[in-house]
């Protein structure tokens, strides 16, 4: 009997916090979650599993990254009425402790010049910051996002409605029709759902990675060369972000959200 066991990465909500996101280069609301290590059989969670680390999920670009979490002085539960509220109760020292960081911030969105070592380290750390979640996601074999989770519930409950459907009919043709037209419409559903599957990488780097790198890295204005330099890096070390990520796609998005911007 072959036994199926393993471990599995678990999140836990804890609240939200503030913090500087370096995508959008603002202070951020964060919802933190902590990050532990649990064991499986049979795909059954076994115990809470050991708590690793925490990371926090940026609440407008929707980028994670590691936080320390002892170093706020609570997490609120529910969305703040404002930011600044949010700062005060989770992060109120902020601006004194990241002082550096924000000033760099207002340069970088100010466009104004930068020495070539800070310029290459802020084109390079949205890069860094975005791998790791990169490695996770696609390290994974299948991971079902909302539009592949909505179509394999629709066509798991295809059976039961025509189901439904046939138990209010007598005559046999009838019944024999519905239950040919429930195996059709259950084979489109298959179908429709490994489509979407097979597209989820596809949907997530559309949907939440292209746009964050353009957002980030819009105001430092790098040229294709930059973009490819950095990603070779990635790719020689055999590391998602370099092999899936496109610099050419990455100008692109940057010229997209530059034309949005003034329409
Ligand atoms: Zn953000």
């Amino acid at each position: 009997m072959m036994i199926i066991w393993g471990k599995t990465r678990r999140q836990k909500r804890i609240g939200l916090v503030a913090d500087i996101c370096s995508i959008c280069r603002e202070i951020r609301p964060f919802e933190m979650f902590s990050i532990s290590i649990t064991r499986h059989l049979y795909y059954f969670t076994i115990g809470h599993g050991k708590t690793i680390g925490f990371i926090g999920v940026c609440q407008e670009c929707s980028i994670e990254r590691p936080l320390n979490a002892q170093k706020y002085h609570k997490t609120l539960y529910k969305d703040p009425e404002t930011l600044r509220h949010l700062i005060s109760e989770t992060n109120p020292d902020i601006y004194e402790s990241h002082k550096i960081r924000l000033e760099f911030e207002d340069k970088i969105k100010r466009k104004e010049y930068l020495d070539k070592d800070d310029r290459d380290y802020f084109i390079s750390e949205p890069f860094v910051v975005i791998s790791p979640m990169l490695e996770e996601r696609f390290g994974e074999s299948t991971k079902f996002d909302k539009k592949s989770g909505r179509s394999c519930a629709i066509t798991l409950a295809i059976p039961f409605v025509f189901l439904c459907i046939s138990m209010f009919f007598i005559n046999q043709m009838i019944i024999d029709t519905i239950k040919i037209l429930a195996a059709i419409f259950v084979i489109i559903g298959i179908i429709v759902t490994v489509v979407f599957i097979f597209f989820t990488h596809r949907r997530y780097l559309d949907r939440i990675i292209y746009p964050a790198l353009a957002k980030s890295l819009d105001p430092l204005n790098p040229s294709l060369d930059d973009i490819k330099t950095i990603l070779d890096r990635y790719k020689n070390l055999d590391l998602y972000i370099g092999k899936r990520i496109d610099s050419k796609r990455i100008i692109e998005e940057i010229n997209e959200l530059r034309t949005s911007k003034y329409k």
